[in-house]
This record gives C-alpha cells, structure tokens and sequence, in this order.
C-alpha cells in the first residue's frame, strides 16, 4: 500500500479524526474469480466504530472483517454493487454465521435488482440449520424478519446514519439500453458522502460518463483496475482457452473493466482529489506501469490498496 491517501496500514491500527470520520477498510483487493495467495477476493467496510457498512461481500469477507477488528454483530448494512460472484460470494458466509453465532438483529442488503433473489436463494438454503436451532429454546431465528432487501438502480438514494449512498448505473454489463437483460443485469457505481468527506466507489465498470458525474469533486475515488493484456496471457497459460474465445474474452476486459490509463482519465475529468485502487490483478511489475500511466492523467495522490488497509 501507499499512505499517500491517508492510508494508515494494517485496520487494527486505524485511527479516526476528531469527528469520528468513517475510514474506508479494503478487506479484499483481488479481482475475481482467480485465488490469490495475497489477495482476498472483493469487499471493503465503511466502520466508524458504531456501525459497518459492508460495500461488496466477496469469498472470505467475514474472517477479514475479524482482521479488521470489525465484530459481526457491527454489520448492519451491506451494499452489493452488482451480483457477479466475486462480489457476493461471503454473503452467504456473512448471513450464515451470524445465524449460527446466534446474532440477534436486523440486517439490511441493498443491491441491484436480482439481489432479493440472491438473499432468497440464501436464505431458502438454511431451512435446515433454521430447523435445528429451533428446538433450542430461546434460539429461534426469524431470517425473513431479521434481513431486509432494499433493490436500487441507477439514481437511488438512501441514508445510512450520517452518511448520504447514491448510486449510478455504470457500463460493466454492456447490454442493449431498454433491453430485458439491460433491465435484468445492473452494475452500479456508489457515492458516500460522510460528513467530514465524500467517497466514490466504481465498483466493477468499464469507461462512464455516469461514474464521471457520480464521482465529481470526491475526496476519494476507490477504483478497479485491469491490464487487458496480462489477464488474459494469464488464462491462456492456465486454461485450454482456442486463441478467438481469448480475444473476445480480451475484448471483454477492455470494454467492461478500466485500464490505467482509464483511471487516471477518470480521476482527472471527475476531478477527485485522490485515488485509490482495488479489484486488482496486477502483477507487481505492471502496477509500477499502472503508477505511471495513471499519473500522466491525474496528477493526485495515488494509492493502490492492499487486503485491510484503512483510509
Ligand atoms: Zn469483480
Ligand atoms: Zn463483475
């Protein structure tokens, strides 16, 4: 990590300004769906120290908000910003062990449409766990009562304690506008404004004007990144993949995720006043390009985030 953003490393060591500004904790910097030994799959938490908002919930998010020293019976929100499975595969850990660690309250899930679908599907799976806490007296759960899901699109806004989400649609599915399936499959970009600062998340995307306008003056701008060429000479070297379906597997990166070069353009027409990046699979040699190529865009503090680190 870089703390040229304000980052001060590891979460545990996360201190807070006088007004308690909530620090934005990277618990997983990986792009999906790849394992990574260094890596945790996607998700972030927006803690203040009285509450948790869980902003992606990728594979293994509730041990890194353990890391963090984020208890679980904190999380009371979680946004999904799109339902590929990098993104929402901890939620089933997330709702599951609070159900078994017996953790009374409510719990919010905001996303895309689909996401109702999603919890359902989860939830639908723990009938049998439900069934056996219920003959421990006093250990009833009521799923459907303690989970709300809150479905937004492009426009929602909604406030979270002092903080203020909106939400943009963003060009990660390329579908035909007006389209069933444009309708059906939404990605969503995120604006926190907090009242000491204002956080822009892209999410997962690829070049928006949307995001441009969601992201304007942020203090912070949390962006994915790819490098086209090296993902997909990557999968190549793991995947019997024929060379046309690894050019349109190719293509697909550089018109559904950002290059660097995209970054620092967005940083720059957005006019934000850090950057700092996650959802990344570079390797270390192409993130030392990706530091230059961003800087000949945005001439701002860029730091690329590693797991738990806080800003
Ligand atoms: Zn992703
Ligand atoms: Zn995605």
């Amino acid at each position: 990590m870089s703390d040229e953003v304000g980052g001060v490393g590891a979460a545990s060591t996360a201190t807070h300004g006088p007004q308690h500004a909530p620090s934005w904790i990277t618990l997983g910097t990986m792009s999906g769906p790849i394992p990574s030994d260094v890596r945790h799959q996607p998700a972030n938490v927006l803690y203040d120290d009285a509450s948790a908002i869980v902003v992606d919930c990728g594979d293994g998010a509730v041990d890194q908000l353990r890391k963090a020293a984020i208890p679980l019976p904190a999380v009371r929100t979680v946004i999904l910003s799109h339902l590929h499975v990098d993104h929402t595969a901890g939620l089933y850990g997330l709702i599951g062990r609070r159900l078994q660690a017996h953790i009374p309250g409510a719990l919010t899930i905001y996303g895309p449409p689909g996401t109702l679908r999603v919890v359902n599907a989860i939830r639908s799976s723990f009938d049998f766990a439900s069934g056996l806490m219920s003959r421990v007296p006093g250990l009833t759960h009521q799923l459907d009562a303690e989970i709300t899901v809150v479905e937004i699109t492009d426009g929602s806004q909604f406030t979270l304690g002092r903080i203020d989400v909106t939400a943009a649609i963003n060009t990660h599915y390329r579908y035909p506008e007006g389209s069933p399936e444009a309708k059906r499959y939404q990605s969503l970009s995120l604006r926190f404004d907090t009242p000491t600062r204002s956080i822009a998340y892209t999410g997962d995307t690829g070049p928006s004007e949307k995001v441009e306008q969601l992201a304007r003056g942020a203090d912070m701008l949390v962006s994915e990144i790819t490098d086209p060429e090296q993902v997909t000479s990557q999968l190549s070297r793991t995947l019997p993949i024929p060379p046309a379906a690894l050019a349109a597997i190719k293509r697909r990166f550089e018109l559904e995720h950002l290059t660097a070069d995209e970054v620092g353009l967005l940083a720059s027409r957005a006019e934000v006043k850090s950057v700092v990046i996650t959802h990344n699979p570079l390797t270390a040699e192409n993130m030392d390009r990706a530091r230059d190529t961003i800087g000949c865009r945005f001439t701002g503090p860029v730091a690329f985030a590693d797991d738990l680190d806080s800003y």
